[in-house]
């Protein structure tokens, strides 16, 4: 059996585990500060903050942006459930507009159409890990002075081509970046998140609120040899990381380069694979964008049915998914009623399938994906790439150009 994804983690990650539980100190203190200082050096971020999730740290984001009960915030539909979830904890009204259907993500030229006057803030989605379209997006955002959260959940490793230079996702371009760790996304210390902040003010206010809103922390009054106590100046939350999650998240932070390295060598493997298959259409990445390829999205041909597809892929062994899921359709947002046409978002769900995509995948594994998939939509096997298999056993295969451009 193939499965759709699968961690990289072994022994480095357990003896980081072990340290943290060792050491005394187990709940958010020294590994987490670490952690913090190591990823916002990853990305070039001014500022990071550990939270236990990216649906916690899309909630603290909301808040800090500003939203209140009764606020709208402009967002997709087309997107993990939890992105439209943190607008509704805050009480707020997520307003979906489609997305672009060859990118699968916010289209930019929709977004200035769906502001109203109550307009609090802007969340867009790197889908998949594909960077989003952020040069039109953050102009608008700045032009009529609302706030851009960007839901970088998939999206740690991926670059995008900022003012002539390449730049890491999360430094972040807009105002907050909000990260995943769960074993779905590149790294993974099992659940998790992060943000990252360009100010300085919303980080401080960050760091209260994943804490009770304790206004001194517990690794301050351990370190001081006067008697404090805490104040709670507002209502906060326990959206903490510890310091076992933390410990295993610095390493699996080591590994990303390579990581993301080896997923993007799968990607050219799958488009060499796939490229000659009759009416697929393969993920693409546009000038200005590095994806990490957190996952491998194809759009099926026209006369195949999705879940016949899926059915006979499981039924030789390779697990899918199909596309990302619509929130508007989901009987928890139902009595949402929709104001702009999300034809695109649905068509994606319904028409895009994910393949199975992991660092320790194989080429055979690749093979038979690709072969599986072409007997699934009943049209013969493109050819495996004779050269190119052999090439990326043999550990040397530098790449083709992975998909085409926009
Ligand atoms: C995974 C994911 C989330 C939620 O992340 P958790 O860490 O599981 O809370 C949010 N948004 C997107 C786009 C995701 O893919």
């Amino acid at each position: 059996m193939i499965p759709i994804a699968r961690p990289t983690m072994g022994e480095p990650e357990a003896a980081a585990a072990r340290r943290a539980i060792l050491s005394g100190w187990t709940t958010q203190g020294p590994e987490v500060a670490a952690f913090e200082r190591e990823f916002a050096h990853f990305v070039g971020a001014p500022h990071a903050c550990a939270v236990s999730s990216c649906t916690a740290a899309l909630h603290l984001a909301l808040l800090v942006a500003g939203v209140r009960p009764g606020d709208e915030v402009i967002t997709v539909s087309h997107s993990f459930i939890a992105t439209a979830n943190a607008v509704r904890y805050c009480v707020a009204t997520p307003v979906f507009v489609d997305i672009d259907p060859h990118s699968y993500n916010i289209d930019p030229s929709l977004v200035a159409a769906a502001i109203t006057p109550r307009t609090r803030a802007i969340v867009c989605v790197h889908q998949m890990g594909l960077p989003c379209d952020l040069t039109p997006l953050v102009e608008l955002a700045r032009q009529r002075g609302i706030p851009l959260i960007e839901d970088a959940a998939c999206a740690i490793g991926s670059e995008i081509q900022w003012l002539g230079r390449w730049d890491k996702i999360g430094q972040p371009h807009a105002d907050i970046a909000c990260f995943s760790f769960h074993p779905r996304k590149l790294v993974s210390t099992g659940d998790g998140g992060m943000l990252t902040t360009r100010h300085a003010d919303w980080d401080h206010e960050l760091r209260l609120l994943r804490q009770h809103a304790m206004d001194v922390p517990d690794t301050q009054r351990h370190g001081s040899d006067r008697v404090i106590f805490e104040r709670y100046p507002k209502l906060g939350f326990n959206y903490r990381m510890t310091d076992i999650q933390a410990a295993v998240g610095r390493v699996q932070l080591e590994r990303l380069p390579e990581l993301v390295v080896r997923r993007r060598l799968l990607a050219a493997c799958y488009a060499e694979l796939l490229g000659g298959m009759p009416g697929l259409v393969l993920p693409t990445e546009p000038r200005w964008a590095h994806t990490n390829w957190q996952s491998y999205c194809v759009r099926l041909p026209t006369h195949a049915d999705q879940l016949a597809v899926m059915q006979a892929m499981l039924d030789q062994g390779v697990a899918t998914r199909r596309g990302v899921m619509c929130c508007h359709r989901e009987p928890a947002y139902r009595h949402l009623a929709q104001r702009h046409t999300l034809t695109h978002s649905e068509q994606a769900q319904d028409r895009c399938i994910l393949l199975p995509l992991f660092a320790q995948m194989t080429a055979a594994e690749q093979q038979h994906v690709a072969s599986a998939l072409a007997r699934a939509c009943d049209r013969p096997a493109s050819r495996w790439g004779e050269s190119i298999g052999a090439a990326v056993l043999a550990g040397t295969y530098v790449g083709a150009p992975v998909g085409g451009h926009v």
